[in-house]
């Protein structure tokens, strides 16, 4: 009778994924998950204040104070915070608690991108840690005061984290994977608390029975969310649109960042504009110098990007607007049309601006992200009156 074979690291015990080397069962479903792991020991104590030149606003103030008070208790928290909202703040008090005691904490993030800007950030917010970064390439120092990693990276930490931050946890390549969401409960010694801005119901209900929800539906300058402005019309009339406004921001000093819904829009879309406005870009998946073209983009030196979802999250630019070519397309779903919109008037000293849909059809995607901002702008006015 052939014995029953359990995976250690994945929990997988379904024969069609085992394979035998050399006599020896092993598992196929989680060996890209293979590879240098790191046992447990306490840090030492660190007495770490965050380093801020900002006062936070007294909401952000009162659920930071929540969210060491539930670590405290033992108890997860799910942030659920509009885009803008100045999430990432609301977790240093927790994390200063937890250096405090020599705890090992976490921050991690699907994308390898963001893992790399966030831990600079926490860097220079806790200059007396030791603050590291593990993603795909990059996994030779695996430890630290705070390890800022991809979730592609979970793995390596088995019954690890006291604190672990999880933001972005409706982003791919998390999202829909299996094995991951494994991963990610197993690194987990302590507490948890997740950030999003688009909490799935699964999340929802899963903090309902083991912690707390906590909402920040304003963004932390008090202006409103943009309402998306919908525009109708043929493929013709959206590319006069799109040529129009991107023409007219610019002319304004403003960047332009035009989203399409696949590589072959977007690169059809990026031709025709550049014939008629230079200085533009254009990044997806397939390009390789993605990186470098978005830090232009960011310092200004592009004035517009034409691009696939890659950019629905994550990125910060100061007078952005944004134009959704299509935005009626199926690949749009409520939550990536909610991040999307959530890029524009993000910084203080340009707290609005345009998100245009080109469409030629409401779907319910399209209407629903307009009901979440108008609901979570509705929340503003409600407690802080009309400005
Ligand atoms: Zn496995």
């Amino acid at each position: 009778m052939e014995s029953f074979f359990v995976c250690e690291n994945c929990g997988n015990s379904n024969k069609k994924y085992i394979g035998i080397r050399n006599g020896i069962k092993y598992c196929r479903l989680c060996l890209e998950f293979s590879g240098k792991k790191v046992k447990y020991v306490k840090n030492n104590p660190i007495n770490a204040k965050p380093l801020l030149n900002y006062e936070l606003t007294n909401e952000q103030k009162e659920i930071s104070l929540k969210v060491t008070t539930n670590f405290i208790k033992n108890k997860n928290t799910l942030i659920y915070a509009v885009c803008g909202a100045g999430k990432t703040e609301l977790v240093y008090d927790v994390i200063s608690y937890a250096l405090k005691k020599g705890m090992q904490v976490g921050f991690t993030i699907p994308r390898r991108e963001v893992v790399i800007e966030l831990a600079h950030r926490i860097k220079s917010t806790f200059p007396k840690a030791k603050v590291i970064c593990v993603y795909g390439g990059q996994t030779e120092i695996l430890e630290g005061n705070i390890i800022v990693l991809t979730t592609h990276q979970l793995f390596r930490y088995p019954n690890f984290f006291d604190l672990l931050i999880f933001d972005e946890i409706d982003a791919f390549p998390y999202k829909g994977n299996e094995l991951l969401k494994i991963m990610f409960k197993k690194s987990i010694r302590g507490n948890y608390v997740i950030m999003s801005a688009t909490p799935s119901k699964e999340i929802i209900k899963e903090i309902k029975n083991s912690g707390q929800i906590l909402t920040l539906f304003t963004r932390f300058h008090l202006y409103e969310i943009p309402e998306p402005k919908i525009y109708y019309g043929f493929l013709f009339t959206k590319i006069i649109i799109t040529l129009y406004k991107t023409h007219k921001y610019i002319k304004n000093h403003k960047p332009v960042l035009i989203f399409a819904p696949t590589i072959g829009i977007a690169t059809y879309l990026f031709e025709t504009i550049k014939k008629f406005i230079k200085n533009g870009g254009l990044v997806h998946s397939k390009v390789k110098s993605n990186s470098s073209i978005i830090n232009d983009f960011k310092k200004g030196k592009l004035n517009y990007l034409v691009t696939t979802s890659v950019l629905e999250r994550g990125i910060t630019i100061k007078g952005l607007q944004v134009i959704i070519f299509n935005a009626d397309h199926d690949i749009y779903d409520k939550e990536t049309l909610v991040q999307i919109a959530g890029r524009v008037g993000r910084k203080k000293e340009e707290p609005t601006g345009d998100i245009i849909f080109l469409i030629t059809r409401i779907t319910t995607a399209i209407s629903a992200s307009m009901i979440d901002i108008r609901e979570k702008n509705e929340y503003l006015h409600s407690v802080y009156g009309t400005n």
